[in-house]
């Protein structure tokens, strides 16, 4: 914890920064009314490339008891594009593999349960895990069974154990927060059957840095996945990434499958994927420096946009709370004297308040109660759901800001 100064996949020791978004605080730490009282922690968020293999990470690593308290606000099953996205990801996964009815699916990071509920809808054994009790409680509601633990290979262990090898262990959005990722491949290897398949989803850093969307940058988020040193960080855990696809979640995010090694044909993609990295000189530091410039310019277009309306008299609110708005939101400086609220859906963090730039978070109703002048959309990724639920807004006479890539106003 704290100060790293090893690449978490090679070791090296040759990390060097090019991009730093200053002290913020964890992005999903929401408060409540007495908090804002108390002093708040702030984190360094600071992204380095690693010069031995390629691996773009944080150089500071917030504890995990910290980043995932007891009652952790993302509940993904609010969104009806992830829904379906977790529903087509299952019946996918079970086609491609044509996994046997009853084979053990488990899911690390399952959070509410959704992909799970979808594998046990096709026949599957299931079993999540998550550290956040209240969103474990949800899922075994549901009837999804969830253990409300970190994964390690501690309980690797135990689940071993009492339910045996899985035939697919899926991560989705969680690949990339983990700070002990060796122990945690190796994990996964000793909970896989030989022809077991591992499937993780994280966003891709190429997209990141090509499309400039900084804001997915949190404190959670300790890597910036990106094919070409991934390669030989499976190999040295002896697994083989053996697929790759691309699907649409976060702005765009890879899809790999990796297994056990010398038991899957590698396809020709994976080879597909670095070329195209080396192409877009994904690793250059020159690319990561220009990267580093073009946040700095979009910070200065978002703001001169928002102080013109603000001088022109009008309101601004913005529309979604999810972590990354919080990057936005403190790297921008946009406080309470910007928006008069937020508006969200989610029910865990209504009532609370941004941190470190103290926004209230109301329901959703409110923004056609009061229909202000403007509404940022914090949630860009679910633009199109997001504007077409709030279609009455719209016609209405509201306008809606989208701040990336490029703020516009729609
Ligand atoms: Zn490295």
């Amino acid at each position: 914890m704290g100060k790293e100064t090893k690449c978490r996949f090679c070791r090296s020791t040759e990390l060097e920064q090019f991009l730093d978004l200053g002290f913020t605080p964890p992005s999903d730490s929401f408060l409540t009314k007495r908090q804002l009282d108390e002093p708040e922690s702030y984190f360094p968020l600071r992204v380095c490339i690693c010069k031995n293999c390629g691996h773009m990470q944080l150089d500071y690593t917030v504890p995990g008891d910290i980043l995932y308290c007891r009652n952790y606000p993302y509940d993904n099953s609010t969104s009806k594009s992830f829904r379906n996205h977790f529903i087509e990801m299952s019946r996918h996964v079970c086609s491609k593999f044509n996994l046997k009815h009853g084979s053990l699916v488990i899911d690390v990071g399952s959070n509410v349960g959704v992909l799970l509920s979808g594998f046990k809808e096709q026949g599957m054994k299931v079993l999540g895990v998550d550290p956040a009790s209240n969103l474990a409680q949800k899922a075994n509601k549901r009837g999804v069974e969830t253990i409300p633990k970190f994964f390690n290979s501690g309980l690797a262990n135990e689940i071993l154990k009492e339910k045996g090898k899985a035939s697919v262990i899926t991560a989705t959005n969680v690949f990339a927060h983990v700070p002990e990722i060796g122990d945690f491949v190796e994990s996964i290897k000793l909970l896989l059957e030989d022809e077991g398949v591992f499937i993780f989803e994280v966003p891709y850093s190429l997209i990141l840095i090509q499309d400039m969307l900084y804001d997915t940058i949190y404190h959670e988020h300790l890597g910036y996945i990106s094919v070409k040193p991934i390669v030989p960080f499976f190999k040295r855990h002896g697994m083989d990434v053996f697929d790759i696809e691309m699907v649409q979640t976060h702005g765009g995010s890879l899809r790999v499958f990796a297994g056990k090694e010398g038991k899957r044909k590698i396809s020709a993609v994976v080879k597909e994927y670095v070329e195209k990295e080396e192409k877009a000189k994904l690793h250059s530091i020159e690319t990561l420096r220009k990267f580093a410039l073009g946040v700095k310019k979009h910070r200065q277009e978002l703001m001169s946009m928002l102080n013109d309306i603000k001088r022109q008299g009008k309101g601004i609110v913005g529309v979604g709370a999810p972590a990354k708005g919080n990057t936005l939101l403190n790297y921008c400086k946009i406080d309470n004297d910007i928006l008069d609220y937020i508006t969200e859906r989610a029910e865990t963090k209504i009532g609370l308040y941004t941190p470190g730039t103290h926004i209230h978070i109301v329901p959703d109703q409110k923004l056609m109660e009061d229909k202000p002048d403007y509404a940022l959309l914090l949630s860009w990724n679910l633009a199109d759901e997001i504007i077409k639920n709030l279609g009455d807004y719209k016609k209405q006479g509201g306008k809606f800001i989208i701040p990336m890539p490029h703020p516009r106003v729609v």
